[in-house]
């Protein structure tokens, strides 16, 4: 077992508690994808405040008040259905023009 610097230990445990209120204050803290639900079409978005809202069409940009809860890292369950939604994969090498 290595022994963390204590003023790196510092700040990693203030990043965690910044975090951790960025979170209480419902703030999305770009860790993850945002969720969209296959069963409901519930959708996870954030507006311009930063704050993570789910809404649905065609009311999109209106919170519901629900929130997905986490089942592990990368599975979440959605607060409508019930329905376990995966979370997308980030979206990387789409950069690739159509052919002319
Ligand atoms: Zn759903």
């Amino acid at each position: 077992m290595k022994r963390l610097d204590p003023e790196l230990r510092r700040l990693v445990a203030h990043l965690d508690v910044v975090r951790k209120q960025a979170k209480a204050l419902g703030l999305f803290t770009n860790e993850r994808e945002l969720l969209e639900c296959p069963g409901c079409g519930l959708m996870e978005d954030v507006t311009a405040d930063g704050i993570l809202i789910t809404c649905r069409e065609p009311d999109l940009g209106k919170d519901t008040g629900l929130r997905f809860a986490a089942l592990n890292q990368h599975a979440f369950r959605c607060p409508a259905c019930g329905r376990s939604v995966r979370e997308p994969l980030p979206e990387t090498g789409s950069e690739e023009a159509p052919p002319a």
